[in-house]
């Protein structure tokens, strides 16, 4: 069951347009898994007008809600009559390595990945470049069973979805198809739950900033 959700301000900035490529990729790839806010996102169209105007009417594209809606919609049709993606070989192996049962979001489609990078014991990483923005700082993470990613906070938000497994970061237990903002006033320290490895798929808007000191130059050499 999935219990952490983006809030109704994103969901509108999402709906809006107004996010950057790499963290409405993110939010997408939630709200395609999550029942509850495509419910969200039809209730706020519904009492659009008036929630619009009160924002910044200025910035918003008219009937960017009912676009989306229609996206998502569009994107449900497609599952039902599944229409096989051409893939390149190195694609094909990316998806190969993942874990059985794990669902490649369709938010991903058409944006390409690096094979699979050590970061740390236990630790892998994947660069994603998205199509449409490729200066996007957008990766997957993937740890195993037990092991953490080192203590860090952000200067900017860094949107994180859960693909496959759990993680627990010190307040809060993330499942796959949880979703979760940080910022600044976040200090956390991810901890993957016994049992299984955790895939998540992540944006990070500005700097991270790892307490220790290898932990600093790791995310050196791998630009986060
Ligand atoms: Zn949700």
């Amino acid at each position: 069951m999935i219990r952490h959700h983006p809030d109704d301000a994103l969901l509108l900035a999402l709906a809006a347009d107004r996010l950057a490529r790499g963290p409405a990729v993110v939010t997408a790839t939630h709200v395609e898994r999550c029942s509850h806010c495509r419910a969200r996102l039809r209730d706020l169209d519904a009492v659009g007008g008036a929630l619009l105007e009160d924002a910044e009417p200025a910035l918003l594209a008219p009937e960017a809600l009912a676009r989306t809606l229609a996206r998502i919609d569009a994107g449900e049709a497609h599952t039902s009559v599944p229409k096989p993606p051409v893939r390149s070989r190195a694609e094909m192996r990316f998806l190969a390595s993942l874990p059985a049962g794990m669902t490649w979001p369709r938010s991903l489609r058409g944006s390409t990945t690096t094979p699979w990078r050590w970061l740390g014991p236990g630790m892998r990483w994947s660069r994603v470049t998205l199509a449409d923005d490729r200066a996007a700082n957008v990766f997957l993470l993937r740890i195993a069973a037990g092991k953490s990613l080192p203590s860090h906070t952000h200067d900017g938000i860094e949107l994180t979805q859960v693909l496959h497994g759990a993680f627990h970061d010190g307040r809060e237990r993330f499942d796959a198809g949880d979703f979760d903002e940080a910022d600044g006033r976040v200090h956390h320290q991810p901890v993957v739950e016994p049992g299984g490895e955790c895939i998540c798929l992540a944006s990070v808007e500005g700097r991270v900033a790892f307490d220790g000191r290898i932990a600093q130059v790791l995310c050196s050499l791998v630009g986060m």
